[in-house]
């Protein structure tokens, strides 16, 4: 891809040669108008051509590919001009975000997992299906970027069918963290992790990375290939997560939006992504706190759950449309009990357990978060059942129940 980034960066070197020059001469109107010579996406393509003629190099690359690249020079700029992104800059070797987009492919199914797509002149590119199939056929244009040495296609396809359901049945779902999901009839969803061998292995790599790194301190420019390999590892790791996560949340939703008519969420715009335990004051030593497991559940592992629930809720709502997915004030739903609607922290007999001081309903924490869930968005509706459209907006969170704070 040496060659379409030349490209880019010959074209941007033009253009800003040429924003210069009118900036300069904008003051001596009597040099004349500037528009004769004005560079646009067509005189680029034209000057590509006579310089593929010269170059023979860059004869030897793919002329869509160049050409590609032109138009994305052109959408930079016009995204930069619109006010929507910052004045384009120079594509590195080690470009991460960028790369190119084609427009002439075609895709090939290898099995379950993996298809080919074939880009001119750089041939076939293996990559893994997170989409369906049929999606996939459906793509317009295709993203080509190559980070950690692997390349990685992102097609361009129109938004994704809703998924019909035959079924009448409405749901709750509760986020934790024990549980990633849980549902109000009962149903538990656990998202993927890396096994314990890899956990070993990428605790592994971390400390060598340590190592490695003030290695580099001490002579300089040392032992930076060898650091370089060992992020490269840890990518893969990761990578295999994030695949295995994307997987999942495609097989999930799928699931349920086929399994329920209308779904009951949190709103994470309200709520404090996961919750943190109660504080237990240390009787001992006023001030102080016991253990209560919160560290266990903080940093990484928070802002990870968090991103896993957002995409997760992005696709349900993609594939059963926004009048389905019903978000919900996110208050006190875990203290609250799905019986009676007594909300008190003294429901909570444990993280797996809830019994109702009230009314002595027992249930397991998950599950009654998610009913509590659902009858908020029940009450929420018209009387008229749930043919619902549009979105309504959350109830009022339990508020005769609400504790004092
Ligand atoms: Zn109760």
């Amino acid at each position: 891809m040496d060659d379409a980034r030349f490209v880019f960066n010959l074209g941007l070197e033009q253009r800003s040669f040429w924003r210069r020059e009118k900036h300069d001469r904008g003051s001596h109107p009597e040099h004349g108008s500037l528009d004769a010579v004005r560079i646009t996406k067509a005189t680029q393509m034209r000057e590509l051509t006579r310089l593929r003629v010269e170059l023979p190099w860059l004869r030897a690359g793919s002329s869509s590919v160049q050409q590609a690249a032109l138009r994305d020079l052109d959408q930079a700029f016009a995204n930069f001009y619109a006010g929507r992104a910052r004045y384009p800059v120079f594509k590195r070797r080690d470009d991460r975000v960028g790369g190119f987009v084609v427009r002439d492919f075609a895709v090939r199914r290898l099995n379950r997992r993996w298809g080919t797509v074939t880009v001119p002149k750089v041939g076939r590119v293996r990559f893994r299906l997170s989409r369906s199939w049929a999606e996939i056929t459906q793509g317009t244009s295709a993203r080509i970027t190559l980070r950690h040495g692997r390349w990685h296609v992102a097609l361009t396809t129109p938004p994704a069918a809703k998924v019909l359901s035959g079924s009448e049945s409405t749901a709750g779902i509760d986020r934790g963290v024990r549980n990633t999901l849980a549902t109000s009839d009962g149903r538990m969803f656990q998202a993927p992790a890396l096994t314990a061998v890899e956990r070993a292995r990428l605790l592994l790599l971390e400390r060598r990375l340590t190592r490695q790194t003030k290695h580099v301190l001490r002579r300089k420019n040392g032992g930076s290939r060898r650091r370089q390999a060992t992020l490269d590892q840890m990518a893969v790791l990761r990578r295999r997560l994030a695949n295995r996560r994307t997987d999942w949340i495609e097989q999930t939703t799928t699931r349920l939006a086929s399994g329920y008519a209308l779904i009951a969420v949190e709103d994470l715009r309200v709520r404090n992504m996961v919750r943190r335990p109660a504080t237990k004051p240390d009787p001992d030593q006023p001030g102080a706190f016991l253990p209560n497991g919160s560290r266990a559940k903080s940093g990484l592992n928070r802002s990870i759950l968090a991103s896993l629930w957002g995409r997760f809720q992005t696709r349900l709502e993609d594939k059963m449309g926004s009048a389905r997915v019903v978000r919900v004030n996110p208050t006190n739903t875990s203290r609250t009990c799905a019986a009676c609607g007594h909300c008190a922290p003294g429901n909570r007999e444990s993280q797996a357990v809830f019994e109702c001081e009230a009314c002595g309903h027992l249930a397991h924490a998950d599950t009654n978060a998610a009913v509590v869930i659902l009858n908020r968005a029940l009450s929420s509706l018209p009387a008229a059942g749930h043919a619902v459209s549009g979105r309504r907006s959350p109830a009022p969170a339990g508020s005769a129940n609400q504790p004092a704070a």
